[in-house]
């Protein structure tokens, strides 16, 4: 399924610019989607030269989540995550983590402290969405792609437990040679949530 040679892109290479971090220079490439006001904005974390070589690129797809990676809230893994697949790519010393601000799987924070509101009232974090009226998980991964192919990514082994994040990619046009498991420390914060992302959501363990 290739972008209709006729339609706009769905990405707009917007800035970009080296950071230095604690995981080493990383050139932070910005896109917008549409012209939507104000813009809608994604980043690439990129690590090396992914467009060069026949390798599958490393790659994660990470989705915003304010609560846990500015918080350091201990009710998910997100955190942990994005840190592990950064530490990835740098030691690889090539490689993409996609960082998509869709912040609780697409609904918005404000929509995701009030689900937090419903699970602390015993719901668990799929009842809590369907409460509100959201689907179990609204993210897309066609900007993902798209921001993958601009990159001069088409392959990749992807850094994740989620089988629909894989699903959804190949969807969008990407060719996914390898599922690599990233693994969360449970807390007793978080162990109920890992639980249900696997019981529930089909993650893998
Ligand atoms: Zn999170």
């Amino acid at each position: 399924m290739g972008q209709d040679p006729l339609s706009p892109p769905l990405v707009v290479r917007y800035a970009e610019a080296d950071v230095p971090t604690e995981y080493g220079s990383v050139r932070t490439v910005v896109y917008r989607v549409g012209a939507v006001d104000p813009p809608e904005e994604h980043v690439a974390l990129v690590v090396g030269e992914p467009a060069a070589g026949d390798e599958p690129v490393l790659a994660r797809v990470h989705s915003e989540c304010w609560t846990g990676e500015v918080m350091r809230s201990r009710k998910c893994d997100c955190r942990d995550q994005l840190d592990q697949a950064m530490r990835a790519v740098a030691e690889a010393g090539r490689g993409v983590v996609v960082y998509l601000r869709q912040e609780g799987r697409g609904i918005g924070l404000g929509n995701k402290v009030r689900a937090y509101a419903l699970q602390q009232e015993g719901a668990d974090t799929v009842d809590a969405n369907r409460i509100l009226g959201f689907a179990d998980d609204a993210r897309r991964y066609d900007v993902a792609a798209a921001i993958l192919r601009d990159l001069g990514v088409a392959r990749v082994s992807l850094m994740t437990n989620n089988p629909s994040k894989v699903r959804g990619l190949v969807e969008a046009g990407i060719e996914v040679t390898e599922r690599r498991a990233l693994h969360a420390e449970p807390n007793e914060h978080n162990a109920e949530y890992l639980a249900v992302k696997v019981r529930r959501m089909g993650h893998k363990a």
